[in-house]
């Protein structure tokens, strides 16, 4: 190996870049078997696409990753371990339905029970769901027809099945809110990966991935977990120097030699690491053919939840020409303040992100006011993050894969080990692929490949 000069040296069993969630599963796994581990992370904080902030008005607020489901067991195993809580997600009342040609109405329940394509609607999502039941989540390239899927986008898929304009609009938004892309964009047997992941079409837009909030936060459990593990904040990895017996990991400070290395950011954020030498042509094209989903979150804070008097729930899905294309009441648990949180998804977050201060607060506050009565345009507090001009994570919630993505790169790119280089990450997880369940359940994964090579 190559000695650097002028850094501080360090050595380590383990390097592990990345301190979201992956990142720190992986380490405590590691360090609890007994190895020595150092976790290098770009950001001043750890917990990646899980944040938190405690805005003026005193509200703390999640900018990435806030709900929690029932099914996303490695999460709560931990969460009771380092007794972190969780509460209910509101929503009781009415939500609300703005069609695109500005026709409202309202629902209750996890999805409308009639209006324009919903029939159509629900006949295509249960093809979804019946499709998904053939996938391979370990080994996908094994599905039954997994080129032909792959080869069309969802767009192709959704036009296929039906000509139905408002249904195919359903779609459309559907794609947006889930993997925060367009339809031409995704693969459709990425789709239907992610449909299997996360055990059905209904666990990811129904209410079941969106049943539950962090008590204190979705970085909490991170803080607790980095609590007992060495991290090193603000040292963004620039270099890896990699061969079968090791790595050095080169960060502006120091330089960590170790037999292993786990590498946990998402795949667009690789191309901000040199590897020496240069990665395999497949990791290389998997990187090239999943970009990160584009999403904005914004957070309207007002003395209370005024709307809940109203029996609104502060749920709404928006079709209509405004960017915002869905909206939740992320009030806290005791309801001291109200909360209304706005998402931006896929085109619209190029566009939205783009526009002066004022237009793009003016758009969201037109879609809370839609959601929630003229009140809403009048906030104590405001608060946005798009999460595409994040410059370690790039974009969310997590990656989506190309058409012929899967196909051309998956079996060798996805998370095949690379020698010493093993792949964890959100992106990697076959069981909630793209959620905090999914990065802690890769963390576990790499972990163990790790255990398992330093044992043969
Ligand atoms: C807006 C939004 C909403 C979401 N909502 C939910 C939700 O409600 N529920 C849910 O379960 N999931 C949600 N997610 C997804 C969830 O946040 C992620 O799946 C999960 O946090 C990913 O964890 P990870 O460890 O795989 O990656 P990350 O959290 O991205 O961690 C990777 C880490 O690597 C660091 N890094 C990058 N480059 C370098 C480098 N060169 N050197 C060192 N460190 C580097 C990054 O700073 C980051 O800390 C959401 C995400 C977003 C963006």
């Amino acid at each position: 190996m190559c000695v650097v000069t002028g850094l501080e040296q360090h050595s380590a069993d383990v390097v592990v870049v990345g301190a979201g969630y992956a990142g720190l599963a992986a380490a405590s796994r590691l360090t609890a078997a007994g190895l020595g581990v150092v976790v290098l992370e770009a950001a001043d904080r750890v917990g990646g696409r899980a944040v938190s902030e405690v805005l003026p008005s005193g509200v703390r607020v999640d900018h990435g990753a806030q709900w929690i489901g029932p099914s996303q067991k490695r999460f709560h195993e931990l969460a009771a371990q380092y007794e972190c809580g969780t509460f209910p997600a509101w929503e009781t009342g009415r939500h609300v339905e703005v069609w695109h040609d500005g026709t409202r109405s309202d629902y209750s329940g996890t999805l409308p029970k009639s209006g324009p394509g919903i029939v159509e609607y629900g006949r295509v999502t249960a093809l979804l769901d019946e499709l998904a039941l053939t996938v391979d989540l370990d080994q996908p390239w094994l599905t039954p027809s997994f080129e032909v899927l792959d080869a069309m986008s969802a767009e192709e898929f959704f036009h296929s099945q039906t000509d139905d304009e408002d249904a195919l609009r359903r779609l459309a938004h559907a794609v947006q809110g889930v993997w925060c892309c367009e339809p031409r964009e995704i693969s459709f047997f990425h789709v239907l990966f992610y449909v299997a992941s996360a055990g059905g079409y209904g666990q990811l837009v129904s209410g079941s991935a969106q049943d539950s909030r962090f008590a204190d936060g979705a970085d909490a459990l991170a803080l607790a977990m980095a609590a007992s593990l060495t991290v090193r904040l603000g040292e963004p990895v620039l270099t890896i120097r990699h061969t079968a017996d090791g790595v050095e990991v080169i960060t502006g400070k120091a330089v960590v030699r170790a037999r292993r290395a786990i590498v946990t950011v998402p795949p667009a954020a690789l191309g901000r690491i040199g590897f020496e030498p240069a990665l395999p042509a497949a990791r290389r094209g998997w990187t090239g053919h999943t970009p990160m989903g584009r999403v904005a979150k914004v957070h309207a804070v007002y003395e209370e939840p005024f709307w809940r008097k109203k029996d609104r729930s502060g749920i709404a899905a928006l079709h209509g020409r405004n960017p915002v294309g869905a909206v939740f009441d992320n009030s806290p648990q005791d309801a001291s303040r109200g909360v209304l949180v706005a998402f931006v998804h896929g085109d619209s977050v190029d566009r939205w992100a783009a526009a002066p201060d004022d237009v793009r607060r003016a758009d969201v506050l037109a879609a809370l006011a839609e959601v929630a009565g003229a009140r809403a345009r009048m906030p104590i507090d405001y608060a946005e993050m798009a999460w595409s001009e994040d410059g370690w994570t790039i974009g969310g919630y997590a990656c989506f894969v190309y058409p012929g993505g899967w196909t051309q790169y998956g079996e060798h790119g996805w998370r095949a080990p690379t020698g010493a280089l093993h792949w964890a990450g959100t992106e990697t997880a076959s069981v909630w692929n793209g959620y905090v369940d999914g990065a802690i359940t890769s963390g576990d994964r790499a972990a163990d490949e790790v255990l398992s090579a330093s044992r043969s």
